[in-house]
């Protein structure tokens, strides 16, 4: 059923230390603004999953720093059977470009899809009240949007995925979405190219997500708790536990084909000489039974746990699989914010990409970051100054070469962090996405 997630507000003021008087004023402006506007009414989130993956990492914070505004601002998660979160994810990797599964977006995907939604649809419904603001996220939750509109709400539905270049199966994935999406008011991409043609341009918005600086998975730790985080025991579930005196290449993700956490230790083991010697990688991801409407997850990594196995002792000893525990939310930011700080540079070989928080975070913490020119992260990344950027997302004999020019220099590595926390700071803070938030809203109460 239904779940709400209880979500404590910050005050916005936390984020003050970080901004220029200006932009202080600016968003004090909006915040003011929308607040008025919004006076008697409720915004709702309505996701699929309140912890693993980037939707629920922002939820969590932009929904805190809004509710320390005043508004009145709610967070709603839909469950759902496996079979589901079977078709969702087809959805999602075809929106992506590429089949997933051999399943098809047919009519019994649809009405399997329909089952799930119309069984928790009236209870949404009946919560919220006619001119509420409803902000629908991801196509788990766009079969709402028809009925939340007859509510008289103000629906907006957000899809966090993309791909640039429509293909075979982003339009099959496209034509299931249509009909359930087209009542929705509002539509917001994280990149234009990621828009369908019959999504309205008048009331398509183009909102990256952003980053907090001072959320468990961001905020500054010391060297001393680093190490802690990072050699805490039950981490690696293959190799050694993480070296003390190495450096490390880091990649997070889910365990997802398109994040390629594969053609990562691939390219690692086929130019392993090409790196220097004292260089480990580190793939992290969540421990699988953590993300509810993941259902490929532990596939993909006993996928990785077997190839890992197959490579030469050599490569072995300088690889590690870890697993981070889900039980405690802050506690596994914590672990990941660790693993950031501790690593020397950062990857994310994606094959397709909506926009990537684990590009964001490392940039914040002044890593440089060597990422897949694909999806939002074009965006996120200026190619040779705040990040290094490979143009194929397959050719891992351009990852490691990338990767050696970095860890063989210390100044560029230095000059790249120091330019990746810049752009964060100018691009990919909550006040951006805050102040985007509010000039929507006022376009559509006006
Ligand atoms: N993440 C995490 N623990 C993990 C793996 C990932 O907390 O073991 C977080 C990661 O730090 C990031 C989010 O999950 O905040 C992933 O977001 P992103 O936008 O990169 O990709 P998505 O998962 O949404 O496709």
């Amino acid at each position: 059923g239904v779940a709400e997630v209880i979500v404590q507000p910050v005050p916005l003021q936390r984020l003050d230390t970080l901004l220029t008087p200006d932009r202080i004023d600016r968003l004090e402006a909006y915040v003011a603004a929308a607040r008025r506007l919004l006076e008697g009414r409720v915004v709702w989130n309505v996701n699929s999953t309140a912890r693993g993956g980037g939707v629920a990492e922002m939820l969590h914070t932009l929904v805190a720093y809004a509710a320390g505004t005043g508004v009145d601002i709610r967070w709603l998660v839909v469950g759902g059977e496996p079979e589901f979160f079977a078709v969702t994810k087809r959805i999602h990797n075809r929106l992506h470009g590429v089949p997933g599964d051999a399943g098809r977006l047919d009519a019994t995907a649809r009405a399997t899809y329909d089952a799930t939604l119309a069984r928790q649809r009236e209870e949404v419904v009946a919560r919220v009240q006619p001119r509420d603001v409803v902000l629908l996220h991801d196509p788990q939750t766009a079969g709402l949007a028809r009925a939340l509109r007859e509510r008289g709400a103000l629906v907006v539905w957000r899809c966090h995925v993309g791909l640039d270049e429509h293909n075979e199966w982003t339009r099959e994935a496209w034509g299931f979405l249509r009909e359930l999406v087209e009542p929705a008011q509002a539509c917001i991409f994280s990149r234009e190219s990621f828009a369908p043609d019959w999504v309205d341009r008048r009331w398509l918005r183009v909102i990256p997500p952003s980053l907090d600086p001072f959320s468990p998975k961001n905020t500054d730790l010391d060297p001393g708790e680093v190490e802690a985080l990072v050699h805490r025991e039950g981490l690696v579930v293959e190799g050694a536990p993480l070296p003390t005196d190495r450096r490390a290449v880091l990649q997070v993700s889910r365990w997802d084909r398109l994040k390629d956490m594969a053609g990562v230790l691939d390219a690692f083991a086929e130019h392993l000489d090409e790196l220097p010697p004292d260089v480990h990688l580190v793939l992290a991801g969540p421990a699988t039974d953590g993300v509810a409407d993941d259902p490929e997850a532990a596939a993909v990594l006993a996928e990785c746990r077997e190839q890992w196995h197959s490579l030469p002792a050599q490569v072995r000893d300088r690889s590690h699989l870890v697993c981070v525990p889900m039980d405690d939310l802050d506690d596994n930011a914590r672990v990941v914010n660790a693993l950031q700080r501790w690593s020397t540079v950062v990857v994310q070989k994606s094959l397709a990409e909506g926009f990537g928080l684990t590009v964001t975070e490392p940039m914040w913490k002044g890593r440089p970051v060597v990422a897949s020119a694909v999806g939002g992260i074009r965006d996120q990344v200026e190619d040779g100054v705040s990040g290094v950027l490979l143009d194929d997302p397959r050719d891992g004999a351009a990852l490691v070469a990338a990767l050696s020019g970095l860890l063989g220099d210390a100044d560029r590595r230095r000059e790249m962090g120091r330019a990746a926390h810049l752009r964060v700071r100018d691009h990919y803070l909550a006040d951006r996405h805050l102040i985007q938030y509010a000039e929507l809203f006022a376009q559509l109460v006006g």
